[in-house]
């Protein structure tokens, strides 16, 4: 294993923050693959899964087992991780400017733009390399704007020339499920049959450029644009992996999942040795089609139903209780489906989001994340 550290731009005087990535295997071995965690810096199951996986990877690497190359970012936001704020965490915004942490990545296809008219040719794996070192080209040039866009920027550098990318993070209360896009379902398949995810949310744009999409949107974009012309293939496979509810972090779970990630890093043929796939593929269905359910007043919320239940539209799942007004109201099932997660404060607001049902029909369109 070595360690690469990149220092961030001092935001303010006297303060210094650091990104640290941990790689095993040769550089420039494939599969490179990336995997980050606490992104959101209030989500420990992703961060706990990766100590354990690191340790996993320090003994295939001494046993001779590592084949590609493995990048490893266990604190992906060192900014986020400093935001506490009345004794609570504070790690899905940025408090300079409320924006997600994992919202506004570059547009790699929008960054190289017309510069790869003159470069690209028939073979589909030089055209990658040449993308790649495009991308790399682009990410450079950008001058950062603020610590959290350069810090954006930094992790592109590690990760845009992946061919698998993980980005893990947790969710309130859920099962575990991930994101994807519709390019790789090979690989979509076989990320649900090495971890036990219990759900593959697929689309290909979510709206707001998270991570995950960051790498996946640009090759299908470049294939839209140039695929007549030149083979382009879909060369990064990229998931957001959501490691079940924020309270998750125990490291008998956290072993087993970085058992589950040694199983998909064996079956993506980045180490040697590893045990194969044993889960059940995940159920795929649209992001569109996981409706969500509000809040009809506000007050205190219970649950009739729980994660990993299966549902049927309109059934009341969840009850609000306003004990002012002595007045209970049912939250009625947006949708028949799966429901995969809720959220952790048992109180709410009027309107508020309350819960996930992943169903097979479209309900929704346009900007799918909550912010
Ligand atoms: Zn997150």
């Amino acid at each position: 294993m070595r360690t690469e550290t990149f220092p961030l731009t001092n935001a303010s005087p006297g303060t210094s923050r650091t990104l640290t990535r941990h790689i095993w295997g040769a550089e420039g071995q494939r599969p490179k693959v990336y995997l980050q965690g606490a992104l959101h810096a209030d989500e420990m199951p992703g961060a706990i899964t990766l100590w354990h996986l690191m340790e996993l990877l320090d003994a295939a690497e001494g046993e001779g087992r590592l084949v590609g190359e493995v990048s490893v970012v266990p604190f992906a936001n060192p900014i986020g991780l400093t935001q506490w704020v009345h004794n609570k965490p504070q790690g899905r915004q940025d408090l300079e400017t409320m924006r997600n942490f994992n919202r506004y990545y570059p547009d790699l296809a929008a960054l190289v733009g017309d510069g790869l008219e003159t470069r690209l040719g028939d073979d589909p794996e030089e055209n990658t390399r040449i993308i790649r070192a495009a991308f790399a080209e682009a990410l450079a040039a950008v001058t950062p704007k603020s610590e959290t866009d350069e810090m954006r920027i930094r992790l592109m550098q590690w990760s845009h020339d992946a061919d698998i990318v993980l980005d893990l993070h947790c969710d309130h209360v859920a099962l575990m499920h991930f994101y994807a896009s519709s390019a790789r379902p090979d690989l979509t398949d076989l990320l649900g049959r090495a971890t036990g995810a219990k759900l593959a949310l697929i689309e290909d744009i979510s709206g707001g450029n998270a991570f995950d999409e960051a790498h996946s949107a640009p090759w299908t974009a470049l294939r839209a644009r140039y695929g007549e012309r030149f083979p382009i293939p879909a060369a990064c496979f990229s998931a957001t992996v959501e490691y079940r509810g924020q309270n998750d972090v125990n490291d008998t779970l956290a072993q087993a999942d970085a058992a589950g990630l040694i199983t998909f890093l064996g079956a993506v043929g980045a180490v040697s040795g590893a045990p194969a796939p044993a889960y059940p593929p995940a159920p795929q269905r649209p992001l569109g089609g996981a409706g969500e359910a509000f809040a009809p007043q506000g007050g205190i919320v219970t649950w009739a139903r729980a994660p990993g239940d299966e549902v049927t539209a309109g059934e009341a799942i969840a009850w609000v209780s306003d004990p002012v007004a002595r007045r209970r109201m049912a939250v009625a099932a947006p949708a028949t489906g799966l429901l995969f997660r809720r959220e952790l404060w048992p109180n709410c607001l009027t309107g508020q989001s309350l819960c996930n049902v992943a169903g097979e029909t479209i309900l929704r369109q346009g900007n799918l994340l909550s912010d």
